[in-house]
């Protein structure tokens, strides 16, 4: 089946969802057929103003509520999102395109974030530090940073939201997100379940609309204390220095380019299931998709070989549809984008050994594409291609797939496949990224950091680390009298 309903979407204020003030819907499309399914509410600066002034409500309201009592909500929503998920998925392919299968594994995933937030949230502890006068107690304690601001991307409609908005509930905070324009519904229904589980108006807030407009008037407004943005790294700078000239915290998990480094006496076979699973998840949109391919030159033939094979195999059609494995890419930039890429690279002599173009005349789908011996200076070796298309290269010695792995300015995720102890202690210690798997496909969870370095951004959206980006540390001494 391949048709489903597809609500509108509308802002939510207080717990209420509300049309424009001056009554403005942008389309939303179906990347699969290119045709629009429905609309969404376009804000008004009016109607930011109303957002940040429930912002600033439930924010009182909330941090007031105990961390228990605030776990247990936290975790009907995320019971309600289970309960939901596969109507909620069927919303997120039509919007997003991924194959229904991969949205579903979305939503569940997002309530056992949620399920992790909300356990965490209640060890959320100060400490008391013994005083150099013996009158005196010290202390320090954590208190929410305040209403939050979030920016999330189109290409996890509900996951980029619900690291944010997880970390931000478990400690005391509000938010208010603006989340993508052309994947509008899932998130609204995301919301849904917040509102559902009780959270006190104003607790969260959903807004759309021009998204630098938006940025523009929400991180300079008093009302906001934080900001955290998913997306590419040259937005992503511009909105760290908006928030530093007002002196805001940030959080900002920007774009990668990981390399996968496939060593002399690596598994050949389990590194492309690993790497060449996790390369056409999401049909490549993905900011720690394995990207550059560094393959020791005695093992490269094999390994480009399975890697064609196994882009051949897969399904491209309609996320909808059965058996669909690559959805269409989520907006028709993204089939420009990868056009361009591989008509460079081909001019600059690499090998376009499967795919390589459009497929269809209707909807944005793209044949999964392996490049092989990509000169350097390819732009797919230098810009993160977020498309279904994997660049392999060879190398001789480690020493050189690591110099080439940590080239590029950016650092977020990477992978190695190796057999050997000492390899393995070099990539663990040398590679300049976030996130390393080794000998394995991604697997972020909950409990540990996700993030990135240099222009990947900063700060970490799993583990302990997240939740202390919510929150604001106070010294306070005390003299009884
Ligand atoms: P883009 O750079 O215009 O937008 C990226 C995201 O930022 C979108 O969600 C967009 O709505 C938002 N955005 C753009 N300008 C903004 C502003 N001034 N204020 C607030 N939000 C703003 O490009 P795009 O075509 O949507 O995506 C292309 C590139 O973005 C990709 O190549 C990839 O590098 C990056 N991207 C990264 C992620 C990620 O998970 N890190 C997700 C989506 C896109």
């Amino acid at each position: 089946m391949t048709t489903s309903s597809y609500p509108d979407t509308r802002l939510l204020i207080a717990n209420e969802w509300v049309e424009a003030e001056g009554g403005k819907t942008i389309p939303v499309l179906n990347p699969a057929t290119g045709k629009a399914i429905g609309s969404v509410v376009h804000a008004s600066v009016g109607d930011l103003d109303r957002a940040l002034a429930a912002a600033q409500r439930g924010f009182e309201a909330w941090r007031a509520v105990p961390a228990f009592e605030r776990a247990a909500t936290m975790r009907r929503a995320a019971g309600l999102l289970r309960e939901r998920a596969a109507d909620i998925a069927r919303l997120l392919t039509q919007e997003q395109g991924k194959p229904l299968a991969e949205a579903r594994i979305e939503a569940m995933a997002g309530a056992d974030i949620i399920d992790w937030f909300a356990a965490e949230g209640m060890r959320v502890y100060g400490r008391i530090v013994p005083s150099r006068n013996p009158a005196a107690q010290q202390l320090v304690l954590k208190e929410p940073v305040g209403p939050v601001a979030a920016f999330t991307p189109w290409n996890f409609p509900i996951n980029q939201v619900v690291r944010k908005l997880a970390a931000a509930l478990a400690t005391g905070c509000s938010f208010l997100c603006k989340a993508p324009e052309e994947t509008p519904a899932s998130p609204a229904a995301l919301f849904q379940c917040f509102v559902d589980a009780g959270v006190p108006a104003g607790a969260v807030g959903l807004v759309f609309g021009d998204p630098a407009e938006i940025s523009g008037y929400l991180i300079p407004h008093p009302v906001i204390r934080k900001v955290t943005f998913t997306g590419s790294t040259p937005v992503g700078k511009q909105l760290a220095a908006l928030a530093g000239a007002h002196m805001k915290r940030v959080t900002m998990e920007l774009g990668g380019h990981a390399p996968v480094i496939v060593a002399e006496d690596a598994d050949v076979a389990l590194a492309v299931k690993a790497a060449g699973g996790a390369k056409f998840r999401n049909a490549g949109q993905v900011c720690i998709s394995p990207t550059r391919f560094l393959v020791h030159n005695s093992v490269k033939d094999e390994f480009v070989r399975a890697m064609a094979a196994h882009a051949q195999g897969l399904k491209l059609g309609d996320g909808l549809a059965d058996g669909t494995t690559l959805g269409p890419l989520a907006n028709a930039r993204r089939v420009a984008a990868m056009r361009k890429v591989v008509e460079d690279a081909a001019a600059r002599g690499a090998q376009v050994v499967t795919g390589g173009q459009r497929v269809g005349e209707e909807g944005n789908f793209f044949a999964p594409t392996i490049l092989a011996d990509v000169p350097l200076d390819a732009s797919v070796f230098n810009d993160e291609p977020f498309g279904p298309v994997a660049a392999v290269r060879g190398f001789d010695t480690l020493d050189e797939a690591i110099a080439e792995a940590n080239r590029l300015p950016f650092g977020l995720a990477g992978y190695a496949f190796t057999r050997s102890i000492k390899n393995a202690h070099q990539l663990m210690h040398r590679m300049e990224v976030g996130m390393l798997w080794l000998n394995q496909p991604a697997a972020p969870s909950a409990e540990m950091p996700f993030g990135g370095v240099k222009d990947s951004g900063y700060g970490s959206e799993g583990g302990p680390e997240a939740l202390e980006a919510y929150l604001n540390t106070k010294a306070v001494s005390l003299i009884g009298v």
